[in-house]
C-alpha cells in the first residue's frame, strides 16, 4: 500500500473522471500529487482535500493543456509545491466527435493541441527533473487500435500519436532508468462517456465483458505502472477496455 511514499506525481486533467481517480489512486499508495484542471476549480479543490485527508500533500493548478506556457508553469508549480517530480501522468484530453467530412479546422487544432502537443510539452518540461526510477504514463484510448463509431476518427488519431510518442520516449529515456508507458481506456464511466448515455448500450455490446469500465479500473493500472514492481515495463501499450480490442 505504501510503495509510492516519497514520490511526487503530476496528473493533468484530474479535477474529475479518470484523472481524479488516478490522482487518488497514486495518493492511496503514498504519493504526493499535483493536479491540473481547465475550469473546474471547485472539483479540483475537492480532489486536493481528499488527498490531504489521506495524509498526503496535494496542490491544484489551473493550467490549460492546450497552452504551452501553462504546461511549463504547471511543472514549475509542482516542483515548488512538492519539492520534485517523479511521476508524470498525461491524462487531460478532449473528444470532439465529428466526421472527417464535417470536422472544422478549430476542432482539429483543439484536439491536436490538448491531446498531442500537450503531452509532448508536459514530458519535455518534466524530463530534466525526473530521476532514475521516474515514470511517464499517458492516457490514450482503446479507439486508437479499433475505431468504434464513425465520427471519432480524428480523436482516435490524436490518441494513436501517443503510441509513437510513448515508444520513442521509452527509447529516449531508458538509459536514465525512466519508464514510459501508455494506458488505453475503453468505454469508461465519466462525464465524457457516461455509462447511461445515448450510445452506452451499443458500446457495451462491443465488449466481451459487456460492461463499462470505472475510472478506478484505469487508475489501478496507472498505480501499478508507477510502482517499483513495474520497473522492467517500458514502451508498453495497455488496454483497459473490457476486451474490446480482442
Ligand atoms: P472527462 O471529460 O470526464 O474529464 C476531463 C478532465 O480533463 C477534467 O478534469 C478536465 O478539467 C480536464 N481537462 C479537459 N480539458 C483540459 C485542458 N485543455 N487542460 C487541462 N485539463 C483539461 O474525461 P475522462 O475522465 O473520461 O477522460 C480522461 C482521459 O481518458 C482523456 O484523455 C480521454 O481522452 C481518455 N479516455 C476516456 C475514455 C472514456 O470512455 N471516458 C475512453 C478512452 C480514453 P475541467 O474539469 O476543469 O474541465
Amino acid at each position: 500500500m505504501s510503495e509510492l511514499i516519497g514520490k511526487r506525481a503530476l496528473v493533468t486533467g484530474a479535477s474529475r473522471g479518470i484523472g481524479a481517480a488516478i490522482a487518488l489512486g497514486l495518493a492511496d499508495k503514498g504519493a504526493d500529487v499535483a493536479i491540473t484542471y481547465a475550469g473546474s476549480a471547485d472539483r479540483a479543490a475537492a480532489v486536493v482535500r481528499t488527498i490531504e485527508q489521506k495524509g498526503r500533500r496535494a496542490v491544484a493548478i489551473q493550467a490549460d493543456s492546450g497552452d504551452p506556457a501553462a504546461i511549463k508553469r504547471s511543472v514549475d508549480e509542482t516542483l515548488s509545491a512538492l519539492g520534485g517530480l517523479d511521476i508524470l501522468v498525461n491524462n487531460a484530453g478532449i473528444a470532439l466527435y465529428n466526421l472527417i467530412a464535417d470536422i472544422s479546422v478549430d476542432q482539429i487544432d483543439e484536439m491536436l493541441k490538448v491531446n498531442v502537443r500537450g503531452p509532448i510539452l508536459a514530458a519535455q518540461a518534466a524530463i530534466p527533473h525526473l530521476q532514475a526510477g521516474g515514470r511517464i504514463i499517458s492516457i490514450g484510448s482503446a479507439g486508437a487500435d479499433r475505431i468504434v463509431g464513425e465520427p471519432g476518427s480524428v480523436y482516435y488519431m490524436t490518441k494513436s500519436a501517443l503510441q509513437s510518442m510513448t515508444r520513442g520516449l521509452a527509447r529516449e529515456l531508458g538509459s536514465r532508468d525512466i519508464t514510459v508507458n501508455l494506458v488505453q481506456p475503453g468505454s469508461t464511466n465519466t462525464d465524457m462517456n457516461p455509462a447511461d448515455g445515448e450510445f452506452s448500450d451499443w458500446q457495451r455490446s462491443l465488449m466481451p465483458l459487456g460492461r463499462y469500465g470505472e475510472p478506478t479500473d484505469v487508475a489501478a493500472a496507472v498505480a501499478f505502472l508507477a510502482s517499483p514492481a513495474a520497473k522492467q515495463i517500458s514502451g508498453v501499450i495497455l488496454n483497459i477496455d473490457g476486451g474490446l480490442n480482442t
